[in-house]
């Protein structure tokens, strides 16, 4: 992990930090300064600056920052909780994943999420009662509907009203809220899951501790969650951490682990780690060098290379992770806790 903060960063940060706003008419975020959610101090080094390249959804520029304790990297200050409509548009991607808007790439991504999903479910009775955490639009619950146990009982969970539509409009069983308030009013009964998945949630979400703490309470004692989640233990991050990395998805991604404070996560939410495995992804490859070369106004037909559209971009970095993931470092993280009988 590159502890040094080099001159040109500090440079940077001096610069734009604390004068966030641009001259196009745009207002800037509402921001709140957070601790680390591992260690409860802020006790961190600044680790990037960036944008939001992706979606410009403000003119802000953002600072994560590394936390001394626990190595976890966090957005700080981050969005305040009022700012999520604003920093989720309508068109983010999660929200309507589609064989229409992403095509090839979409069938491609449906049988292999589909094979990985199935794997984690290996042993689930035919009744099992199962949630995804941070369904977006229901894709992986589609999946455990087409390819899995029809028996199965699946359930969602996702606070975007945009998003539960699209799923509902699917025929899917999805709860609108965030999973702590959900438990708390009795919607979802708690110790009633056999599984849950978390995928690409954990990073977005204001407080993980409180949110596995709640999903923890939903399982059956011996019942299992699988987190998967952006890795900070890879040679991508190494190569883009000052600013372009994908994995930042700035202001999305509010808090990016390595498998050592994956596992003080789950320490402190009283889960047992059953595996922890890292798993190959393309996807913060091909945005770190989109957003590299938005930074360096670059040609947007090259720009266009680098999207979840491009099926090149996207099948060498899927290569070329799979080298990584042989070495032990994946561009994911997958993680199956369970909680203790
Ligand atoms: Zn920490």
């Amino acid at each position: 992990m590159n502890t040094q903060l080099h001159k040109p960063l500090q440079e940077q940060i001096s610069a734009s930090y604390g004068a966030p706003c641009r001259a196009d008419g745009t207002e800037p975020l509402a921001l709140t300064r957070v601790t680390c959610c591992i260690c409860e101090v802020e006790d961190a080094q600044p680790l990037a600056v960036g944008e939001d390249f992706e979606y410009r959804t403000s003119p802000d520029t953002f600072l994560a920052v590394q936390c001394r304790g626990c190595g976890l990297v966090y957005l700080n200050p981050r969005p305040a909780p009022s700012e999520l409509d604003r920093i989720y548009p309508p068109d983010y991607h999660a929200f309507e994943f589609s064989a229409e808007r992403y095509g090839f790439v979409y069938k491609v991504r449906r049988k292999l999420e589909a094979k990985r999903l199935l794997s984690c479910c290996k042993g689930l009775g035919k009744t099992a009662r199962i949630v995804d955490v941070g369904c977006g639009d229901g894709f992986h619950l589609r999946l455990l509907r087409d390819y899995g146990n029809p028996s199965w009982q699946l359930e969602g969970v996702e606070p975007s009203r945009l998003a539960v539509n699209a799923g509902l409009d699917q025929g899917l069983k999805i709860h609108q809220g965030i999973v702590q308030d959900l438990v708390r009013n009795l919607e979802l009964p708690a110790a009633s899951y056999d599984l849950a998945f978390m995928i690409a949630t954990i990073e977005h979400v204001d407080d993980p501790v409180a949110v596995l703490a709640a999903v923890r309470s939903l399982l059956r004692p011996g019942g299992r969650v699988v987190i998967v989640t952006d890795n900070t233990q890879t040679l991508d991050f190494r190569l883009f951490h000052t600013r372009h990395w994908g994995g930042y998805h700035f202001p999305r991604h509010w808090n990016l682990f390595n498998p050592k404070n994956l596992r003080l996560l789950a320490q402190k939410t009283d889960m047992q780690v059953e595996n922890l495995t890292t798993i190959v992804s393309p996807v913060n490859w091909v945005y770190s060098i989109r957003n590299l070369l938005v930074d360096w106004n670059a040609p947007q037909w090259l720009i266009n290379q680098f999207s979840l559209q491009s099926t090149l971009s996207l099948g060498v970095f899927t290569l070329f992770d799979m080298l990584h993931q042989w070495m032990g470092h994946g561009a994911l993280m997958r993680s199956t806790l369970r909680r203790p009988d």
